[in-house]
């Protein structure tokens, strides 16, 4: 059903805001001129008022001219992202507030890098930060010394890297401490302790030397401050730092199965390395608590330390979401047995779906008030898991996916921004106090705390303003999210009624239920055993639903796309229920066998607000699926004949 309160929200499948983005985009063009006019309007114009009939001139914008129509045509085969026919990858239609405020930003080119470059969009950027960090629960209070800070980023593989950057200062840093030995400070016992504190404990024992070394003559402190600096990892890098402790080893990371692979390269790019990246059995798609449990006991015995343990909201292949209210609870237990890390978790998809979760004052809705909204969302464990965000070290979320904003988009945001300091380069100024505990003024610097240097300002503006318009809780943001998730719901009903139409053609199985607005599908023809020859008829299903650079984009009906269900994400026992479901012979799941040792399935992403299309009466989800009957009609005879050919 679509909700009249998105009307506004989008330029449209249809372009149907035409009129409102030009509007909006010419208002604000004319207004930026003025601005440059009177900056000095005693400065006359450097370009002559003739210039443009200059033979050059025109020359010049002949030339401009022909490259832009070629560009613009080239651009039409670009993927139709805005269409209720788009149900592929994690992106859509761009939210218009958002589309309105970069364009708007855009002539003023401020560089999100300092202050120096964007007295303005700085700001925007901080603050967009604390948007996210009350939508995930953290404390969204500059006034309050452990507020969260959050900052955007290229996308979520930056944010994930920043969150490896910052568990590792925080758990090298009392390493360093106690090697520097600044006097009258209670240190832990030895170096095993030290690394692994827990990451608030870290934190508090970084208060305590700050609050030390404000009591020092500056000279003192200078010399203290460069004596700790000189051992910290960030200075001596991972070779030395462990060749002088020899009690410690470099730390792994836990992850689930199912983790995007910016961790991969994170980890490479850490200098850890991949083999550190030990990854986390699943059990129905999720992380299995149990078997993190019993890791993290096998870990500790070995004194291997652990960095961090990763929960994802919102896998990238199947948008389900991990209990993170395990993941913290395992966290803290460990901590209380000396064996701290932090978590983190990656809603680079899911950390919008939190926008449901939110009353407009911040808090958290109860399960039942949102069960009336929904057939089956959310489930308790999703529940449970947004509930517990605000107990985790700190969060990756994306606005350029479920933000349905402008690409260059990503955030990290941390839960207590006490450990920031010690991101930063140039450390002299850090504890000088010269940011006088502001802090708004604290992160004007934006660039000595974060990987990138020159950033841009125009994606700070379209973040902070689509959450000033679209306020990131149920009554605002969350109508958006809300219709995708009625879609899912729509979408798992017309799969049922797709199954029962297509009875002894085809079996059709959801393998597992969505978490998310996003879900998967595999369809096997009736009467095919064998898992190679369902994965190559999957194959070709999807190659009539993915972009095709050499077609026109109207060629294609929908655009979808695909991804693999493995046993080890699944559970040998799901595996086994889909296998049936199916109709196929688990003796053909071959683990060593390229194209046999998984199941190819369809994914889709039903970010598209207008899916079922109460206005013309149309739902697009039901068209789809008269569409996959349409083409699985037409391919069956070729298919039967093939694997009549693979049983003779
Ligand atoms: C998309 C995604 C990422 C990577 O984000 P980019 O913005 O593509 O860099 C990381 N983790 C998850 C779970 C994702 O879905």
């Amino acid at each position: 059903m679509s909700d009249p309160a998105l009307y506004p929200c989008f330029l449209g499948p249809y372009g149907e805001n035409d009129g409102l983005l030009e509007k909006l985009a010419v208002e604000f063009l004319r207004d930026h001129v003025y601005w440059r006019r009177n900056f000095h309007p005693e400065d006359p114009p450097a370009i002559p008022t003739h210039a443009a009939q200059h033979p050059e001139f025109l020359a010049f914008e002949a030339r401009l001219r022909r490259e832009l129509h070629s560009l613009s045509a080239a651009l039409k085969r670009s993927v139709p992202f805005h269409s209720p026919r788009y149900l592929g990858h994690m992106v859509s239609d761009l939210a218009l507030p958002g589309l309105a405020a970069q364009l708007l930003t855009l002539p003023y080119n401020p560089n999100n890098v300092s202050e120096d470059a964007a007295p303005v969009t700085i700001d925007l950027e901080i603050r967009a930060g604390l948007q996210l960090a009350r939508m995930l629960g953290y404390c969204d209070d500059p006034a309050l010394p452990e507020c969260a800070f959050g900052h955007l980023t290229s996308g979520g593989t930056v944010a994930n890297y920043q969150a490896l950057r910052l568990a590792l200062a925080l758990k090298a840093f009392p390493v360093a401490l106690r090697a520097a030995a600044p006097p009258e400070l209670a240190l832990p016992e030895d170096d095993w302790a030290a690394f692994n504190l827990a990451p608030q404990a870290g934190i508090e024992l970084l208060q305590r030397w700050q609050r030390w070394l404000e009591g020092l003559a500056p000279i003192a402190r200078r010399g203290w401050l460069r004596r700790v600096e000189g051992e910290r990892i960030e200075q001596l890098g991972m070779v030395e730092f462990f060749a002088r402790h020899p009690q410690l080893s470099p730390p792994v990371v836990l992850a689930p199965v199912t983790a995007h692979y910016s961790w991969s390269k994170g980890m490479k790019l850490l200098g850890l390395g991949r083999e550190q990246l030990l990854q986390v059995p699943e059990c129905g798609m999720r992380l299995d608590p149990a078997a993190l449990a019993d890791m993290l006991a096998r870990l500790q015995a070995q004194r291997r330390p652990v960095l961090m343990a990763v929960a994802v909201l919102g896998t990238t292949e199947f948008g389900t979401v991990d209990p993170v209210h395990e993941v913290v609870a395992c966290r803290d237990r460990c901590a209380e047995a000396g064996f701290g890390f932090s978590v983190h978790v990656d809603a680079a998809w899911g950390g919008y779906l939190a926008t449901l979760f939110r009353e407009p004052d911040g808090s958290l809705r109860p399960l039942e008030d949102m069960r009336r909204e929904f057939a089956h969302f959310p489930s308790a464990d999703t529940h449970a898991a947004v509930a517990a965000l605000g107990r985790s070290d700190s969060v990756t979320v994306d606005p350029h996916k479920l933000g349905y904003l402008p690409y260059g988009a990503g955030a990290f945001v941390c839960r207590d921004q006490r450990a920031m300091p010690l991101l930063v380069e140039e450390a002299d100024y850090v504890f000088s106090g010269e940011d006088d505990g502001d802090y708004f003024a604290r992160y004007r610097k934006l660039g000595r705390f974060i990987l990138e240097g020159s950033k841009a300002g125009a994606a700070a503006a379209a973040v902070y303003v689509t959450h000033k318009v679209l306020p990131l809780d149920h009554a605002h943001f969350g109508r958006i999210t809300g219709v995708t998730i009625h879609s899912t719901e729509a979408f798992i009903r017309r799969a049922e009624e797709f199954a029962g139409r297509m009875a002894g053609e085809l079996r059709v199985c959801v393998p597992f239920a969505p978490d998310s607005n996003l879900v998967c599908l595999a369809l096997n023809p009736e009467g095919n055993r064998d898992v190679a020859t369902m994965n190559a008829f999957m194959r070709r299903l999807h190659d009539a639903l993915r972009c095709d650079p050499d077609k026109a984009v109207q060629a294609r009906e929908f655009y979808g796309s695909m991804t693999t269900l493995r046993a080890e994400a699944l559970g040998e026992a799901d595996m086994a229920r889909v296998l049936e479901a199916l109709g196929l012979d688990p003796a053909t799941l071959l683990p060593d066998h390229e194209g046999a040792d998984r199941l190819v399935i369809l994914r889709h992403t039903l970010m598209n607000p207008f899916l079922e299309d109460s206005e013309n009466g149309i739902s697009y989800i039901a068209r789809y699926f008269d569409f996959l009957a349409g083409w699985v009609r037409a391919a069956l005879p070729a298919t039967r004949s093939v694997s009549a050919a693979a049983a003779a």
